[in-house]
C-alpha cells in the first residue's frame, strides 16, 4: 500500500521462486542448495531495502522488520560461508539460520506488536477527538436552547403580564381581580389582617360619551385610571377595570377606616381633573362603594365583598352620587 513499486517487485520474486521449487526434481541436490540458497539470501536483501525504505518515510514499525531481516541474512551468510568453507564448522555456524530464523520471528513479533499498539494509540486518539468534537457541539446545541427558553421565558411572562392588563387604561383588568381576589381574600384571613375593596364607577358617563364622543369619554377613563393608579402602590394593593367605566379597587392591610379615607381622597381628586374635550372642559365625579373585612370575619368570600362594595356603590349613586358609601 505504501510502496506499489516495492511490491511489485516482491510479486515477482514470489513467482521466481516457485519456478526454481519446481525445478528441484531436475537438477541435482548440490545445484539445487545453492540456488536456494542464493535465491533466499537475495530475497533477504530486498525484504532489508524494504524495510529502510519504509523507515525512511516515516513509518515506525519498519524498523523491527529491518531489524527482524538482517537477523535472517546474518543467519543466511553465517551457513552460506561454513557451505563454501569460509567459516569453520561449529554449533553456531551450522545452525546460522535456525539461530538468524528465530531471532528474526521474535522481532518480527516485537513489531507485529509495536504495530498494532500504534493502531490502538490512533484508535483511542480519534475517538478522543470525535468524542470532544461531539461534546462541543453538544454544549453549543445545550447553550443555543438555553439562550431559546430565556427568551421563551421573557416572551411568555411579557405575554401574561399583557394578558393580565386593561389594554385602554393599563389598569389590571377583569381577569387579573378574578385570578388574585380569592387568593387575597384567604390570605388576609389567614394572617388575620383586614382587607377592603372599593368599587368605584363614573357618574353620568354615558353622558360624557353622548356630549363629548367616545375618544373623550376613552380620555376620561384613562384620567380616572390614573389618578387611582397614582394613589395605589402596585403590589399587594392593585387597581382593576371592572367592566365599562367601573373600577376597583383592592387594599390588603386596611382598616375600614384607612380605606374610607383614602377612598375620600380619590373622589376629591376625580372631582379636581380637568379634562380638554376638544376644546370644552369635561368635569368628572365618582360614585365609590367600600366594602371591608378585619381579620376576624371568617364568613367572608371575595364574592360577599365584591356584592357589598357593589350595594354600596348603588346606595351612593340612589343618595346622588359623587360619594362615598361604606358597606356595614
Ligand atoms: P351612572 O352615573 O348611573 O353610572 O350613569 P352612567 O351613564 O355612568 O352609566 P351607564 O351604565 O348608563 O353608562 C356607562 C357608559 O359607559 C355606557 C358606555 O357607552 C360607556 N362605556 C363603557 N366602556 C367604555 C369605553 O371603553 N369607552 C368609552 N368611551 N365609553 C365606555
Ligand atoms: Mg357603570
Ligand atoms: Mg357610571
Amino acid at each position: 500500500t505504501r510502496q506499489p513499486g516495492l511490491a511489485r517487485i516482491f510479486r515477482a520474486a514470489a513467482w521466481t521462486l516457485a519456478a526454481i521449487t519446481l525445478t528441484s526434481p531436475f537438477v541435482t541436490y548440490r545445484h539445487a542448495i545453492l540456488l536456494e540458497t542464493a535465491s533466499v539470501f537475495v530475497l533477504a536483501i530486498l525484504m532489508i531495502g524494504a524495510g529502510l525504505s519504509a523507515w525512511r518515510q516515516g513509518y515506525r514499525p519498519a524498523f523491527y522488520f529491518l531489524l527482524a531481516w538482517s537477523f535472517m541474512v546474518a543467519g543466511i551468510v553465517v551457513y552460506a560461508s561454513v557451505s563454501f568453507g569460509v567459516l569453520p564448522k561449529n554449533f553456531v555456524t551450522e545452525y546460522g539460520i535456525q539461530f538468524g530464523s528465530s531471532i528474526e520471528m521474535i522481532l518480527l513479533s516485537l513489531g507485529l506488536a509495536y504495530r498494532f499498539k500504534l493502531l490502538r494509540e490512533q484508535n483511542l486518539q480519534l475517538q478522543l477527538e470525535a468524542t470532544e468534537r461531539l461534546e462541543i457541539r453538544v454544549a453549543e446545541r445545550t447553550n443555543e436552547l438555553n439562550r431559546a427558553m430565556g427568551e421563551l421565558r421573557t416572551a411568555n411572562r411579557r405575554l401574561h403580564e399583557f394578558s393580565l392588563r386593561d389594554g385602554l387604561t393599563g389598569v389590571h383588568n377583569r381577569r387579573y381581580l378574578d385570578e388574585t381576589l380569592a387568593h387575597a381574600v384567604s390570605q388576609s384571613r389567614e394572617r388575620k389582617a383586614p382587607i377592603a375593596l372599593l368599587m368605584i364607577d363614573i357618574d353620568h358617563f354615558k353622558r360624557i360619551n353622548d356630549t363629548h364622543g367616545h375618544l373623550a369619554g376613552d380620555d376620561c377613563l384613562r384620567a380616572v385610571a390614573e389618578v387611582l393608579r397614582r394613589h395605589v402602590r402596585e403590589g399587594d394593593d392593585f387597581v382593576a377595570r371592572y367592566g365599562g367605566e367601573e373600577f376597583v379597587v383592592l387594599l390588603p392591610g386596611a382598616t375600614r377606616d384607612d380605606a374610607a379615607r383614602r377612598a375620600e381622597i380619590l373622589r376629591k381628586e376625580v372631582e379636581g381633573l380637568r379634562i380638554d374635550g376638544h376644546g370644552e372642559t369635561i368635569l368628572l365625579t365618582i360614585s365609590l362603594g367600600l366594602a371591608a373585612m378585619d381579620g376576624n370575619d371568617l364568613h367572608s368570600g371575595p364574592d360577599k365583598l365584591i356584592r357589598a362594595a357593589d350595594a354600596a356603590l348603588y346606595k351612593a349613586k340612589r343618595d346622588g352620587r359623587n360619594r362615598l358609601v361604606v358597606a356595614d
